[in-house]
């Protein structure tokens, strides 16, 4: 292992319980491959590895019972291969993102896009504490975000065209949220039940609920593990580019305040959080960041 040392050091390798060997992790932005990159990632496996490889959670895929002398051949056809070694200490780390608009129904923003960029702009940025990336395209939420130190999920506001609504309960039929009832002989929203899924908007046969603009919720500090525990909502934001400034400048906050050995989950109240999110919800009112400011 020592002449590999520094490369060890480094996310994307992972000691075994055979101390001996070591299982490599890949870099997979949104759980995305083409068929040609999962044939590469079939043959490295074979040739460097066991011939098998491992999903992991976080859409990441691993390649297990790695000889250390291979490291840096490994390393080498895995960047070659377009899957370059991933990461897994206290890094930002894989960016997971659920389908969204390319294939879910459900689906209110471009989850993968958004996942493409973080990961062009933050992947492996070292970091006291690890950071973990999720987006989901719906509050069905099906890659966990909130329980994430960084979660973003789609929305979307439903509006009834005021004076047009029969009363015919479709709406409140397809809400899963008890949020419509029919008063009156027309359909009333809670918001405070509403969770902006934007079903019922589709459900309208006369096309009468309207969406305002989609949008994304930010949370920071949730995790899983041992201990689970819910992001603090952070702000909703309309615009992606938004979003990706967010997000770069949240990773900025917690490089610079948080301290390492703790979870950032752990550490909210004492990185004084509200405090950020006020300066933040400000600053994003202004002009954008200039590169590397
Ligand atoms: S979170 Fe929503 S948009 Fe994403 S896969 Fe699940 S249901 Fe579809
Ligand atoms: S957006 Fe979703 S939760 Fe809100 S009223 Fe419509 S169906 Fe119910
Ligand atoms: S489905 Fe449309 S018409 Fe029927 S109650 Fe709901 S908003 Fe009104």
């Amino acid at each position: 292992m020592a002449p590999h040392y520094g490369i060890h050091l480094r996310g994307g390798l992972i000691t075994e319980r055979d101390a001996d060997f070591c299982t490599v992790r890949v870099r997979v932005p949104a759980g995305n491959l083409t068929v040609e990159q999962v044939r590469g990632l079939a043959a490295i496996a074979k040739r460097y590895g066991t011939g098998t490889v491992h999903v992991t959670a976080r859409q990441a895929v691993e390649i297990p019972h790695v000889d250390p002398k291979k490291i840096p051949r490994i390393t080498k056809a895995l960047a070659k291969n377009g899957t370059p070694l991933g990461s897994e200490k206290d890094e930002v780390v894989n960016i997971v993102a659920c389908p969204s608009i390319e294939r879910c129904k459900y689906g209110m923003v471009d989850t993968i896009g958004l996942a493409k960029k973080l990961d062009e702009r933050l992947f492996g940025k070292e970091m006291p504490v690890k950071v973990r990336i999720s987006i989901s395209g719906c509050p069905n939420a099906c890659t966990s975000p909130m329980l994430n130190e960084i979660g973003i999920i789609g929305r979307v506001k439903p509006k009834r065209i005021p004076g047009l609504c029969t009363g015919c309960g479709t709406c409140a039929e397809y809400c899963g949220e008890g949020a419509i009832s029919i008063r009156n002989g027309v359909s009333v929203l809670d918001p405070e039940k509403c969770v902006q899924c934007g079903v019922c908007i589709q459900s309208c046969p006369f096309h009468l609920l309207k969406s305002e603009h989609s949008h994304y919720l930010v949370t920071v500090g949730g995790r899983r593990g041992r201990h689970p525990k819910i992001g603090r909502v952070l702000m909703t934001l309309e615009e992606e580019e938004k979003v990706v400034e967010a997000v770069e400048r949240i990773v900025k906050w917690v490089y610079r305040r948080a301290w390492s050995g703790r979870l950032l989950a752990e550490q909210l109240d004492d990185l004084n959080f509200e405090a950020f999110r006020t300066e933040l919800t400000r600053d994003l009112q202004k002009e954008p960041l200039q590169p590397q400011q």
